[in-house]
């Protein structure tokens, strides 16, 4: 391929795709595994491209998305119009003109800001996203157009460089912990498995464990997908198990993972792992730096990220702020300055890998804080620090937080063995000490179980403002294995990024 082939199926891959590309239809599909291959064999190259060859593609997928859409929506049409957007010229300088987009804004636009399906665009493929931040998100994509736009990112970590992915294709690789975020697409073609509802209380089972285990013998060699919490879980229990699995990959859906998890699950499942961010709607946003642990490299071929303060204005790199994307895959559903309530910050440095694409960090979901009666917001993370110095990780399987009025908490906990008087007022004790100058009120209660709700995704703690809805429940399962606290503050994390 020449230079300007390469820029060229990288500003329009789907010129580069056969026309018919539908799900059920990818496993060992001869013509989608050579463009998918070539797509990611050109990844493998751009994410060292100089930064001004990027922005060329951005320039145009810009100006392509958005003349698209301002031809068949009257929505996009108007609001370039109104925020002076020049479609045809736009430069990446033009993107902040327009405004951000958060999911109260989106849901009072309603069915304005999809745009209708013109005959050419073929299937169209309708979900709504789970919700987990309040509103739930109606998606609607071009199915060719999610195809193409998901897939490729999926295999552009540099873990799946050494494979052959062309192989890889012709067969179902995937055994899933949980949901993950492309069940959708590659469900029917890929997957060998998904263990849809599975917690780390289950993986307690043998019986559950073996038809893991089973599962994944068949995907041989496979690659395993979930929540950081529930791999680690699993792989303490490979360790009990004496056992070893037949893993090329693991794959940790959106959210972060430490070290010690990172060691933990490399010692006893003895694979590499891939980390990544995706987001409801905005497709794979970017992958943990191998090289640079924490760090993320943005997929910025497909994509463009901006941080955002809490009234839209663009912050500068290294500051703190809402992490805003547009995505250039998807036509449907245009995903433009979309603010999707995952914090984090631009980092300016040049990463130690040398791949020039920028770098990010993400820090939880908006909202998961305690508001305290003096106003200040309290980190729930420092939160679940007492309750675990307080040894509930050892005697509880499920706890739950409920902020009932700005000076109230109740813990719910579902204890594996009974609490004794003095380490409940211990728990107290502390509780009153986190919340010092606050007059705040604390009660403890135990339960049986703590359902996750109305069948959603466990979601993190009911706060006051928000009490009336169903939507912020706390649930932690709480796991024994090494490295305790971190898989505590992890299953955190799950609740707090569980994505699409
Ligand atoms: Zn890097």
């Amino acid at each position: 391929m020449t230079d300007a082939q390469k820029l060229d199926f990288l500003i329009s891959p789907e010129k580069y795709f056969p026309t018919e590309v539908s799900r059920g239809k990818l496993l060992g599909n001869v013509q989608f595994i050579e463009s998918t291959v070539k797509y990611c064999d050109l990844l493998a190259e751009s994410q060292y491209w100089e930064r001004k060859k990027i922005e060329t593609i951005q320039v145009e997928r810009l100006r392509k998305l958005t003349g698209s859409i301002a031809l068949s929506s009257e929505f996009w049409s108007k609001t370039f119009i109104e925020h002076g957007f020049p479609v045809e010229t736009a430069a990446l300088t033009d993107l902040c003109k327009l405004p951000v987009l958060d999911r109260t804004t989106i849901h009072k636009l309603g069915d304005a800001l999809y745009v209708n399906p013109l005959l050419a665009d073929g299937d169209t493929y309708q979900r709504t996203s789970s919700g987990t931040t309040g509103i739930p998100l109606k998606l609607i994509y071009n199915e060719r157009e999610m195809i193409i736009g998901f897939i490729a990112l999926i295999f552009r970590h540099p873990v799946f460089e050494k494979i052959n992915l062309a192989e890889l294709l012709k067969r179902k690789p995937f055994v899933n912990l949980g949901m993950p975020g492309f069940w959708h697409i590659c469900k029917d073609d890929f997957f060998e498995r998904t263990f849809q509802s599975i917690s780390v209380l289950d993986l307690e089972k043998p019986e559950v464990r073996r038809e893991i285990y089973k599962s994944i013998e068949r995907a041989k060699p496979a690659i395993l997908v979930g929540y950081a919490s529930l791999i680690a879980r699993l792989a303490y229990w490979v360790s009990k198990d004496n056992i070893s699995l037949p893993l090329i990959a693991i794959r940790i859906t959106s959210e972060p993972i430490t070290l010690e998890e990172q060691g933990l699950i490399f010692k006893h499942l003895n694979a590499p792992i891939v980390n990544m961010l995706s987001g409801n709607g905005t497709g794979f946003v970017g992958f943990e730096c191998s090289g640079n642990l924490g760090k993320f490299h943005l997929n910025s071929e497909s994509m463009i990220l901006e941080t955002v303060d809490e009234h839209g204005s663009i912050l500068k790199n290294g500051e703190e702020g809402e992490l805003v994307i547009s995505a250039f895959m998807f036509t449907l559903t245009p995903i433009i300055r979309y603010a999707h309530n995952d914090m984090g910050k631009i980092i300016s440095e040049q990463c130690v890998c040398g791949r020039t694409l920028p770098l990010f960090e993400f820090h939880g979901r908006r909202g998961y804080e305690i508001v305290l009666p003096d106003g200040k917001k309290l980190r729930m993370m420092h939160l679940y620090g007492v309750l675990w110095q307080n040894g509930l990780g050892k005697k509880s399987k499920q706890i739950q937080i409920i902020q009932n009025s700005k000076n109230s908490l109740q813990i719910i906990i579902v204890p594996r063995k009974p609490f004794s008087e003095y380490e409940e007022g211990g728990i107290y004790k502390s509780l009153a000490a986190l919340f010092k100058e606050n007059n705040m009120n604390f009660e403890i209660k135990y339960a049986d179980s703590i359902s996750p709700g109305k069948g959603r995704k466990p979601c993190l703690f009911i706060h006051f403002p928000n009490i009336n809805s169903d939507i912020g429940k706390v649930e932690l399962d709480f796991c024994l294995a090494p490295g305790f606290f971190t898989l505590l503050t992890k299953t955190l994390y799950r609740c707090i990024l569980a994505t699409d």
